[in-house]
């Protein structure tokens, strides 16, 4: 940031100041992200990839809690589960609610993983924040500029989504809404891209070429999010190995307990994986170490 005489409105050097690589000396000359922690656990460190893993949408007390326990024991850092859901239909299945953060906040003390949760409504920030130890701003919210400003004064850390429509620009202006509010813990998501493989043989494109792109231009860690990419379980494994394989510092992965939750899930049941294939990405991923992942990782 530039050096300005008190009261001066500052003058910001490009649209995305805050999050840029260039505005920080100590970043400018390499590609490590700044590292951002949830309940100490890393993103951008130079451990193996941070894992975040869970159900789509928190159902049940029992449902979550069998999936809580089955991706923590395989190796999995923190849990997802959404209490609100953003659905493109109203008269989908649209989360517990409330019901659901209170599930979440006793799976989080009976598991011990720390929770990834969305939040849609920017009046929901502080009832959604009480639970959750980072927030999720979904794809459909990422130029919600009102909920991005409030997760930033809010101050846990943020995993944003990027829209399946957003230039990298774009995204990064997202992110720097959440910065301007002195927020700079921020995760990035990628989630797949809209391209004409939409409906047609998977659900999305996992854009691999923005996680190098990401880590030129900006400071912020990147995660994968392989699941609403692929839309399919079967493809969601090599899907992870790539993003891991482009250099990204962690994955967001939606788990079923068993196949059955493939068809009677309630939200995203046909790209759940089950734990044992969890178990194989966390297995490779960390075999994998970090320098060797990407050339764009450790300079
Ligand atoms: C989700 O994580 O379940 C979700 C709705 O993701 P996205 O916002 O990427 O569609
Ligand atoms: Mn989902």
């Amino acid at each position: 940031m530039n050096d300005l005489p008190a009261g001066a409105t500052p003058k910001p050097s490009g649209p995305y100041e805050l999050v840029c690589r260039q505005t920080y000396a100590e970043y400018r000359h390499s590609t490590r992200p700044r590292v951002v922690r949830v309940e100490g656990v890393a993103f951008g460190g130079d451990g193996p990839p941070t894992i975040i893993a869970g159900p789509c949408a928190v159902e049940s007390r029992e449902q979550t809690l069998a999936i809580a326990r089955a991706v923590k024991t395989v190796g999995a850092q923190l849990l997802r589960g959404g209490a609100f859901k953003p659905r493109t239909s109203p008269y989908d299945f649209q989360g517990l609610g409330d019901e659901g953060l209170t599930i979440l906040a006793e799976v989080r003390s009976e598991v011990g993983l720390p929770i990834v949760t969305e939040v849609l409504d920017p009046r929901d920030v502080e009832r959604v924040g009480r639970v959750a130890d980072c927030l999720q701003v979904g794809a459909r919210s990422m130029q919600n500029f009102p909920l991005l400003r409030e997760v930033g004064r809010f101050g846990l850390p943020v995993l944003l989504k990027r829209h399946w429509a957003a230039t990298l620009t774009e995204w990064l202006c997202a992110a720097e809404y959440i910065a301007v509010e002195g927020n700079l813990d921020i995760i990035l998501c990628e989630r797949g891209i809209r391209t004409f493989s939409h409906d047609d043989y998977s659900r999305n494109t996992l854009d691999l070429n923005v996680i190098p792109a990401v880590r030129e231009r900006s400071i912020l860690p990147i995660v994968a999010d392989p699941s609403h990419a692929a839309g399919i379980a079967s493809m969601v494994p090599d899907a992870a190995r790539a993003a891991i394989g482009s250099g990204a510092d962690g994955l967001i992965v939606e788990v079923v307990a068993d196949e059955s939750q493939r068809c009677h899930a309630l939200c995203d049941g046909p790209q759940g994986i089950l734990p044992v294939e969890l178990a194989a990405i966390i297995d490779d991923s960390r075999a994998w170490p970090r320098g060797q992942r990407s050339k764009l990782a450790l300079k």
